[in-house]
């Protein structure tokens, strides 16, 4: 891939990336709401709630604030049928004055024709605004005067169907964003991830059989039971003719799923899939439903968890990531979710999480479903093969279970039973939702990049990596020289005492062992997780293997007599063509989960070696979910053609590492 590309086409690039996150809001959408139920939960409070949060935690002021248009109707026109403009324009407009007793029925007669719809004089022009600033956000995405950024809109949209309205949403938001940009010809694969606590349903049959539009949903379902209580959103609905294989349903059928279940989620099915498709734009969902103490969702989702969602996809698509709102319903937990999201755009660290532990049984059993469903079309399961659920894999039979029996209405219920939470009210899990906004540290370091030259390394063209990595002023060059230890410990010493979030060293294989004892012994570190890229065994054989607080992973093992740490051997392709896709899938299925599990406190890795296929592998590391932005690590080198570094350096500033082709593992 590297002769591919070619070093000079490779920076070139990075200095054309732009760096700035776009936010996209409107106070006009803010007059949307139901007259006959004060209670309802899709409320104006939803987007005050989240920009309030935003401002506290300073994050607008960092954003690039872009100026809100209405869709016009021929882009309404691009993905609904023309009825579905006609008719909330004609509802609304009928009602815009003298709203009396008589109007309001008027109106809440009009919307019992719908599944969970409520119609407000003002409705028509707040659904446009909120399409147009969906397409605004993803076209100033594409036009590279953003590199990401957030839509805090409402209505919602990803239950709107080409002819109807249903749950909230009118105008499909996130499907006329993706259709003008495909339409556009600037995005051609899109990869569409819907986190909301329902399924988008709307979204999916839009793109069905679209293969330029891959559609991954995680929602709770309870076996159908659950809103819409559709057969489609179950897993076996992975699309039709040629878009057959890109759609995926991950249907949760236990309510109480948390950072556990999504993340297992995201390492086992959504990533290998994410990575093999290899999108050029993606577009979020972003519903904060599945996050604690939402009425609806019941799902345990913590908001900092969110940012581990996120981070991984934007090392996706050269970093074109667009979120846009749609669901969320206890007002503090869609807030706090919101903006801890925001701040992932923006590049800050990922915040700590607990260590995740075994997922509930119910959502394994969802996950091979998917697996064996999509298997033909993807490779899956690269991390449970070798393992004893790998056996399981291959056995596994999926069963198909629907419980709803459906009942017809001759009109629906329009006023919703489901009240908002907010910072005041009682719910099980408010004191743990409270205590987790009180105590994490969002704290970022000075510095996100430390770059420290040992003087083994001999590194005389420091001059010419310095211009290399001028894509940012945020590199600080060699740390604390005045520090007794050569400059490699000076940085982990700034590393670990948060002066700095990750560093990169340019060392031998022998001193990132000594390096990696120094943070055992003097630094009093207790869990390192080492990650050696290059894997010769013989670095590891002594000290590292024999201490109970290094986790070593080797990338690329030779010796068949190392029995402990994590090794992989690519026995098929002896170690020698393993590509980035494999780099890719091994990181997510198996080196994540184990890291997650763990909670190093410390990420170590040894670099690869130049010109190897998988350098680029090497460095989707820092924009991986184990947020090598969530822990603090540190890069060691040992080589001196840099090729690598800049691309590396992207990586740790949460740019897209590489255009990933679309490669079977
Ligand atoms: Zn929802």
């Amino acid at each position: 891939m590297m002769d591919k590309m070619g070093c000079n086409s490779k920076q070139e690039k990075m200095q054309s990336v732009m760096t700035s996150t776009g936010f996209i809001w409107d106070s006009q959408m803010l007059e949307h709401k139901c007259l006959w139920d004060t209670e309802h939960p899709e409320r104006p409070e939803r987007i005050t709630s989240v920009i309030a949060r935003c401002q506290e935690l300073g994050l607008l002021n960092r954003c690039k604030i872009l100026a809100p248009r209405k869709a016009t109707e021929a882009e309404i026109a691009a993905v609904h049928s023309p009825a579905q403009f006609g008719t909330l324009d004609k509802i609304c407009s009928s009602n815009n004055n003298n709203m009396g007793k008589f109007e309001q029925l008027e109106l809440e007669a009009a919307a019992s024709k719908y599944d969970s719809v409520y119609f407000h004089p003002s409705t028509c022009d707040s659904a446009l605004l909120a399409s147009g600033s969906a397409i605004e956000l993803t076209q100033n995405i594409l036009d590279d005067k953003i590199r990401n950024g957030m839509a805090i809109i409402r209505p919602p949209g990803h239950h709107a169907m080409e002819s109807t309205f249903s749950g909230y949403c009118f105008f499909n938001n996130v499907a006329i964003a993706a259709r003008q940009a495909l339409a556009s010809g600037r995005a051609k694969r899109i990869l569409i991830v819907d986190w909301d606590v329902h399924h988008g349903q709307g979204t999916q049959q839009l793109f069905y059989d679209d293969p330029r539009v891959f559609y991954i949903s995680t929602h709770r379902y309870e076996n159908g039971l659950f809103w819409p209580n559709l057969k489609e959103s179950n897993y076996n609905w992975i699309g039709d003719g040629e878009g057959i294989g890109f759609n995926c349903n991950i249907p949760l059928n236990k309510i109480g799923m948390g950072n556990t279940e999504f993340l297992t989620t995201w390492h086992q099915i959504l990533l290998p899939l994410a990575f093999q498709f290899n999108p050029d734009l993606v577009l979020i969902s972003a519903g904060f439903d599945s996050a604690l103490n939402d009425p609806k969702g019941e799902m345990q989702l913590t908001p900092q968890c969110y940012p581990h969602l996120l981070s991984p996809l934007m090392g996706l698509a050269n970093g074109r990531v667009a979120v846009i709102l749609e669901g969320g319903y206890c007002l503090n937990a869609l807030a706090e979710g919101a903006a801890l999201t925001l701040r992932t755009l923006l590049g800050d660290p990922c915040p700590l999480l607990e260590p995740i532990a075994d997922p509930m049984p119910e959502l394994v059993e969802t996950l091979l479903n998917c697996m064996t469903v999509l298997q033909s079309h993807w490779t899956l399961g690269l991390g449970l093969k070798e393992s004893k659920q790998g056996a399981d894999l291959c056995v596994h039979v999926p069963t198909l279970r629907y419980d709803y029996v459906p009942v017809q209405l001759d009109k629906y219920p329009t006023r919703d039973g489901n009240p908002v939470t907010s910072f005041e009210e009682c719910s099980p899990h408010d004191d743990r939702l409270n205590q987790l906004i009180l105590t994490t540290n969002l704290a970022v370091p000075s510095s996100k990049l430390g770059i420290a030259f040992s003087v083994a390394a001999n590194y005389d063209s420091s001059s010419k990596f310095k211009q290399s990595l001028s894509i940012t002023g945020e590199i600080q060059i060699g740390l604390e020289p005045e520090l007794k230890f050569s400059r490699p410990f000076g940085l982990m010493a700034a590393i670990v005492g948060g002066q700095c979030t990750s560093g990169i060293a340019i060392m031998s294989k022998v001193e990132t062992i000594e390096v990696c004892k120094y943070a055992m012994d003097v630094l009093k570190l207790a869990r390192i997780l080492f990650i050696d890229w290059n894997g010769e065994s013989d670095i590891a054989k002594g000290t590292l293997l024999k201490n109970p607080r290094v986790l070593y992973v080797s990338m690329r093992e030779t010796s068949c007599q190392l029995t402990s740490g994590i090794n992989f051997r690519w026995v098929e392709n002896n170690n020698d063509d393993v590509s980035d896709a494999n780099y890719l899938a091994a990181l997510a299925s198996v080196i994540l989960p184990i890291a997650y599990e763990w909670c190093p406190d410390l990420i170590l890795v040894a670099g690869p070696e130049e010109g190897r296929e998988g350098g680029y592998g090497f460095c989707a590391l820092p924009t991986s979910p184990a947020g090598f932005s969530k822990w603090q690590s540190i890069f060691g080198f040992e080589f001196t053609e840099q090729c690598l570094l800049p691309t590396l350096c992207r990586a740790v500033f949460g740019k897209a590492t590489t255009e990933f082709f679309q490669q079977q593992c």
